[in-house]
């Protein structure tokens, strides 16, 4: 609509604003794109560095599923152990059975092997797979090959060292699990302190439930033949016995003040009573024995049975380390993952909020003002408003104009209201003149009510023609009657339409200057005065008029009383002249 008017009235068309549309969102794309990269650099990294810390807990909570993978199957090559005593404790009326109980458990075991091998390639773990594949089976599968070779010899072949043999081959095949442990937590990538030591923690758990085992299993071979302990089993189940110990206070001496709750100390201290106090018993009586050449009190294997029963409390342990460690990893994986999506979620936010708040600015202000501009520019310049003025221009300097168009729009204005405030009092012209009469003044005092601040800086100009009396007598009241249309004409030509001319009197005129300096006041009153002076309205009639000026006052009264003082002064002063 505006652009079919401002067509009409010759005014820039409107291809000119939508130029200025394309360059605003233009500028404010390229902001836009600045802003989402500047967002970007900073958001990126904030959301990267939570994803990472996401992985990296969630890692932690494989390797310990992986980790309580491996010690389960190493727990079950230690306890294959003491199926393995039993078998080859066994007289020959349990053989069958004994031999079925431990078929059954290898197979167990192998399950069990499988399944570690699958879960560590399946999480990366190769190089811990291969010893479990490797190291442990091929030293298991030896260790079996023997026990079977000395349970199938006849029993009168059988020697308790060839006994003794085949448990360290059963040792050493724990001992590649110890190996593959210590893969695992050497490649483990966590870096949180209390995961590492839990997994620390784990593995010589396992380690205390296999050496708790050896310090049986060094004297089974001796105790199964009802000979006298050798040194060198004695020695080895001392010696375990001591590191079991050692392994046992360690496990106490890493675990922090803060984790070692009720059922932490209880389960440490089942272990103490079960097997150090317990278990250790057992043994010693047997040495003790040994050393006293007296008969065992226990066969080999009712000492296997009681013993093993005496690391469930260790197992127990193991397990509550494994389970505090799942769940304090699972609870770091979930606040990684909610810290991750806060980070995005904000980023998200941010970016969307900028992105809307530039949507806002350029659609509800930026395009409006600019709209604005427009129109006013073609309200105020419709001459000027040249299209290559325009194009010269830059963005800044139009808002410059913008404000000398409102400026010049207000003058414009305010002559307009003055115009039309003549018009509407046209009622009220004096018939003679033309100009305002006494009824129009009222009118004016009226309208100036509303805004009394411009009674500081209004003139008024009394205008009374010299002589006048004269002029009539002379020439008669017709000739008298043209003197004053041409006076009144000439004051017409030296004011603008905003002023205000009334015919006050009979050869009585008032001009109202509305913001007007005294001085400039002055010099214009001059100006009339001289013009009137030298006017030739006929070969011998001279004209001439005496002015009394004012400029501000509180009211009306006061403003027309010094007015009318400086006319008498004009006056008294011999006429034809200014006074103010
Ligand atoms: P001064 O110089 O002191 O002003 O003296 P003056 O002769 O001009 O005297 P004054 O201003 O008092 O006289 C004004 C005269 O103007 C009085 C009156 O007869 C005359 N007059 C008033 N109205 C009209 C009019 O409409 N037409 C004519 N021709 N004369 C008028
Ligand atoms: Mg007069």
């Amino acid at each position: 609509m505006n652009s079919k008017r401002n067509n009409e009235l010759g005014y820039p068309e409107s291809g000119k604003t939508a130029s200025i549309e394309t360059s605003i969102r233009y500028r404010l794309f390229l902001f836009l794109f600045i802003l989402i990269l500047s967002f970007l650099i900073i958001s990126l990294p904030q959301v990267f560095s939570s994803y990472q810390q996401l992985q990296q807990s969630h890692r932690g909570f494989i390797e310990i599923k992986l980790l309580e993978t491996l010690t389960d199957t190493a727990n079950k090559i230690s306890r294959e152990r003491a199926f393995a005593n039993q078998l080859m404790a066994s007289p020959p009326e349990l053989m069958t059975q004994k031999r079925r109980q431990l078929n059954e458990y290898r197979l167990q075991v192998d399950a069990s092997l499988q399944q570690t091998i699958r879960l560590l390639n399946d999480n990366e773990q190769q190089q811990v797979a291969q010893v479990v594949s490797v190291d442990i089976q091929s030293r298991l599968e030896v260790a079996r090959h023997v026990v079977d070779q000395y349970v199938n010899q006849p029993l009168a072949h059988k020697s308790y060292q060839q006994y003794d043999h085949a448990i360290r081959g059963m040792f050493s095949a724990w001992d590649s699990c110890r190996e593959a442990l210590k893969k695992l937590l050497i490649s483990s990538s966590q870096e949180d302190d209390g995961l590492s030591r839990n997994m620390t923690l784990i593995l010589l758990v396992s380690d205390l439930r296999d050496q708790s085992g050896r310090v049986v299993s060094n004297i089974i071979a001796p105790v199964s033949f009802s000979i006298q302990i050798p040194d060198d089993n004695r020695a080895r189940s001392l010696q375990t016995q001591h590191q079991a110990i050692y392994l046992w206070k360690l496990i106490d001496t890493l675990q922090p003040d803060h984790t070692r709750t009720p059922e932490y100390l209880h389960l440490y201290q089942q272990v103490k009573t079960q097997f150090l106090d317990e278990g250790i018993e057992l043994v010693s009586t047997l040495l003790r024995e040994s050393d006293q050449h007296r008969a065992y009190s226990l066969s080999a294997i009712s000492l296997t049975e009681q013993i093993v029963s005496k690391f469930n409390s260790i197992v127990a342990l193991q397990n509550y380390l494994v389970q505090t460690s799942l769940a304090q990893a699972e609870q770091q994986e979930y606040a990684a993952w909610q810290k991750f999506i806060l980070t995005v979620l904000i980023s998200i936010f941010s970016l969307l909020v900028a992105g809307l708040t530039l949507r806002y600015i350029q659609r509800y202000i930026l395009l409006p003002l600019m709209e604005a501009r427009e129109s006013i520019l073609a309200l105020s310049l419709p001459q000027s408003y040249g299209q290559e003025n325009r194009k010269k221009k830059r963005f800044k300097g139009e808002f410059a104009e913008l404000f000398a168009a409102i400026a010049k729009l207000k003058r414009l204005l305010s002559q307009k209201d003055a115009l039309e405030f003549q018009l509407r009092n046209i009622a009220h012209t004096d018939t003679l003149t033309g100009v305002a009469n006494r009824q129009a003044l009222e009118a004016y005092f009226i309208a100036l009510e509303q805004e009394p601040w411009k009674w500081s800086d209004l003139c008024l100009m009394i205008i009374d023609i010299d002589y006048f009396k004269q002029i009539n007598d002379q020439y008669g009241h017709m000739v008298g009657d043209q003197v004053i249309q041409r006076i009144a004409d000439q004051l017409q030509q030296h004011v603008d339409v905003s002023d205000l001319i009334v015919r006050y009197g009979g050869d009585e005129f008032l001009i109202l200057i509305e913001d007007i300096a005294a001085e400039d006041a002055l010099q214009l009153a001059e100006k009339i005065s001289k013009s009137i002076y030298t006017l030739c309205i006929a070969p011998d009639i001279s004209t001439s008029v005496s002015i009394g000026l004012a400029v501000g006052a509180r009211n009306w009264l006061t403003l027309f009383q010094n007015a009318d003082q400086a006319l008498l002064r004009a006056k008294a002063k011999g006429k034809n002249r200014v006074e103010g």
